[in-house]
């Protein structure tokens, strides 16, 4: 297996706060990675540090061997990585469909015939289980959906990696177990994931292996089970 995406001593700071601290951390090509730590130890900022929406202090990205450090988000969405975000901010106005043919027209491979692209972005919302709702304005749309619509966003764009930032926070057990079953079904048709996510149940059924934040520095990583019973992510975790 080789490496599609390597952070090497990636940084930012927010004014006195370092939010992430001289990050290496490498995704292999086909993997589940959970990205893992307390709230505030830097996940969202290591995503959006790495999909372009900020810019780095210092510190490397590359992406299947090419340096994608500081890109705007669309150059790197065309380069081939998707995001979701912890907070979902869909076009409220219009469809399901409507936002996802967005993502179609705009991603990586983006198409143009707009018929292709609705049929296409119908089968995507199928697969996210949203395919009932296709038609329907995204007002109306609960958080579970929001989530699966943010999910159908992000595929459209066609990615050979996606970053999923807490698609699973605010689902009952069974919305849960139907979240789990998707990410499985995004990595079986071939794309990486890098998962962040709060429940550990959820990420020790999904990853192989685990990064470890805690104040923005990587504090373990490795097989799930075996990293969870370090000390230093015990303690990060005890003291939140
Ligand atoms: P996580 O996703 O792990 O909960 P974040 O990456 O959102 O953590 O935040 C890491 C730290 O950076 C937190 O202390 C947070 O308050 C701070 N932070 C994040 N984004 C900003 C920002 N845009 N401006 C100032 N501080 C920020
Ligand atoms: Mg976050």
């Amino acid at each position: 297996m080789k490496p599609i995406l390597e952070v090497n001593r990636l940084s930012k700071t927010f004014g006195g706060l370092v939010a992430v601290k001289s990050l290496d951390l490498n995704v292999m090509e086909g993997e589940i990675l959970g990205l893992i730590g307390p709230n505030g130890s830097g996940k969202t900022t290591s995503f959006n540090l790495i999909s372009g929406f900020l810019k780095p202090d210092c510190g490397k990205v590359r992406f299947s061997g090419r340096d994608i450090t500081g890109l705007k988000p669309y150059r790197i969405c065309q380069a081939g990585i998707a995001r979701t975000f912890q907070l979902t901010r869909p076009f409220a106005g219009m469809t399901a469909l409507q936002n996802v043919v967005i993502g179609r027209m705009y991603g990586g491979d983006p198409i143009r015939n707009m018929r292709r692209a609705e049929e296409e972005c119908l089968n995507l919302l199928q697969f996210v289980g949203l395919g009932r709702r296709a038609h329907s304005p995204v007002l109306n749309f609960g958080v579970v959906d929001r989530k699966r619509l943010e999910v159908a966003r992000a595929l459209a764009t066609r990615p050979k990696l996606l970053l999923l930032d807490e698609m699973m926070s605010g689902l009952n057990p069974t919305e849960m177990e139907e979240a789990i079953r998707l990410v499985r079904a995004i990595a079986e048709t071939g794309i990486t994931l890098m998962v962040v996510e709060h429940v550990m149940k959820a990420i020790i059924d999904l990853s192989a292996r685990l990064v470890v934040l805690n104040y923005g520095e990587k504090i373990a990583e490795g097989e799930p089970r075996e990293v969870l019973t370090h000390r230093a992510v015990v303690e990060a975790y005890l003291g939140e």
